[in-house]
Parts: structure tokens; sequence; C-alpha cells
């Protein structure tokens, strides 16, 4: 986004004000920021948690040029912490240590120290387990017995590294989604001797159309299913039609058999053309059940369902 102002202009985290020739500084927050911080109940390292209200108060030190508006931001500050439950004293504690440092030293250029060659020993943050890093420390000793070992593992080395466990969000929701999805469903023939639907089921788990797109069903089906979208392949040119149905799959199916049968009965060109090109013979598969009944609804979806699969005997 490009930002225009005459009196004032945002940049990153910070509000550049013009006051005639004087140019102060705020913390500028987006209007849909929520100051969500982490909770304090939530659960990682202690010292994670117990570090994030002075660094928070820090920065308004030092982006804040003018001390009234720092302390405002600062109780500001207080108000959101409290609402993520951090302690009262936690808070003012932070809030204290950032305010006695002079605001020149917050502003001078950090001087990054090289550190050694530190090794990290990541474990799983879990509360109730020991400290790792010096349950691994003690036993140090036994790595120690080859001169080698005392040489490249030296304790003072050793960084703790804490990785987030596993949470309810983790276990919820994915990241990543893969595009060719397997289906967990199947369409399949219901068995039932008198069923005149059975012999022109296709099975399985997908369907692939003339023009290469593939039908995933979206749950398990059979001849009996109702409220549905579902693709009839001519037997000649294996060509599709798209269409949909409120009763049960083989109540629609022996319908569009009686229209390729007799001409007069007949309501869509399909019926037609599966009679000459198909001489009759074609294939259906179900595909999409729709979670309620509702006609409008499932009319809708055929017709998205069109658009996406382009079936040709739907023209
Ligand atoms: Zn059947
Ligand atoms: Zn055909």
């Amino acid at each position: 986004t490009m930002e225009i102002g005459e009196k004032q202009l945002p940049f990153l985290d910070v509000l550049v004000q013009k006051n005639n020739t004087l140019l102060t500084t705020d913390v500028f927050y987006k209007s849909t920021d929520t100051h969500q911080y982490l909770d304090f109940r939530s659960s990682h390292p202690s010292h994670t948690k117990r570090n994030i209200p002075y660094c928070l108060a820090r920065r308004i030190c030092t982006i804040v040029s003018d001390q009234e508006t720092r302390d405002e931001r600062l109780v500001e500050l207080n108000i959101f912490l409290k609402s993520q439950n951090y302690p009262d004293g936690l808070i003012g504690n932070g809030i204290r240590r950032a305010r006695q440092i002079p605001r020149n030293e917050l502003l001078a250029p950090k001087v990054k120290q090289t550190a050694s060659e530190k090794i990290p020993f990541v474990t799983t943050y879990i509360p109730c387990h020991p400290n790792m890093v010096e349950v691994a420390k003690t036993n140090l000793p036994i790595l120690h017995q080859s001169q080698k070992m005392r040489e490249l593992i030296r304790p003072e080395d050793i960084l703790s590294s804490k990785r987030q466990p596993n949470n309810l969000k983790k276990i919820l929701t994915r990241a990543r989604y893969s595009v060719k999805k397997k289906s967990d469903f199947t369409v399949s023939r219901c068995g039932d001797s008198r069923c005149g639907t059975c012999d022109y089921m296709s099975e399985g788990n997908q369907f692939v159309l003339k023009n290469g797109r593939t039908i995933i069903p979206n749950a398990n089906m059979n001849c009996k299913s109702k409220n549905l979208i579902y693709c009839i392949t001519c037997a000649g040119c294996s060509e599709s039609y798209i269409g949909q149905t409120g009763n049960a799959l083989c109540e629609r199916t022996r319908v569009h058999r009686q229209q390729i049968r007799c001409a007069e009965t007949r309501q869509i060109p399909l019926s037609g053309h599966i009679d000459e090109c198909g001489r009759g013979s074609f294939t259906i598969y179900p595909f999409n059940k729709m979670t309620e009944e509702n006609c409008m609804k499932r009319l809708n979806k055929e017709r998205r369902l069109i658009e996406i699969f382009q079936p040709r005997l739907n023209k």
C-alpha cells in the first residue's frame, strides 16, 4: 500500500509526525491490530513469556520521542498485557526497566557480538519434563572421556533451544494442501439383484473425464443414495454430462433410461445423444452428496460443477 499524508506518515511500526519544523515519532498500530500478544497462560517456556512485557515496553521507549506520549503508550501496553493475563508485577517491572534506559542508548545501533560456535540442544517444550539440557550436561563427562569430544563439545557452548509442542491449532489445521488428494470415499453398486442401476454404475474412488479432469466423490455413495450430483458418460464418445437429483440415484437413472428408450418422453438433448452415439449405453457416477436437502443449493452446486468440469454433453 502507499500512504500519503501532510501531517503524518506511518512507516513500519513508527508513525512519523510533522510539527512545524520538528519531526516526532510515535508507535504505529495498524487499525486491524488486536494486540493479542502471547497469552501468559499459554504453554511456552517461562523465560519467553516473562520477557515479553520488557521487550514491548522497550520498543515503545525506543520509538516514541515525546515523553508524555510515551507514558500514555505504556499505560495502554499495561492494559493490553493485562487482558493477556500477565501478572501486574511482571508488567510493572518490565515497564520500569525499559523506562530506566536513556533513550540515546536505546537508539544507538546494537553492536553484534560474534557468538562462538554454539551447539543448539533442541528439545520439544513439555512443561512437565525436567530440563533436559541440565541432564545432558551432567552426563558430559562420559562424552569427555574422548579427547576429541572434550575439545569439540564444551559445556558453555551448549545452547538450550525449545521446539514448540503440538497444540490444538497444529493438530486441527493443515498449512499445506496436497493438490491431488486421494479420496477416502468410494462409489459402489448397491448389489440388489432387482436394481436396474447397478449395471450402469461406474465404481471406485475417482472418475476421470475425457478432458482429463478427475472427479472425486465427497461421500460414499451407491445406487440408493439421494440428493446428489452425478455424472453420466456416453459409451460411444466417452463425453460426459453432469446432472442433479433430489431422489435416489436409481430412480433418476430409470428416468434417464426411459427417455433414452422412447423419443417422445425426452426432455434434454442428452437422451437423444446416448441413444444414437452410445446406442443406449452409458455409465453413471455419483460424486457430490449434498449436506442438506435444498433444491436451490443443489441446482447451484450442479451449475458450479458444470463450470469447473466442462462436460461436453451439457452444452
Ligand atoms: Zn444398484
Ligand atoms: Zn456420445
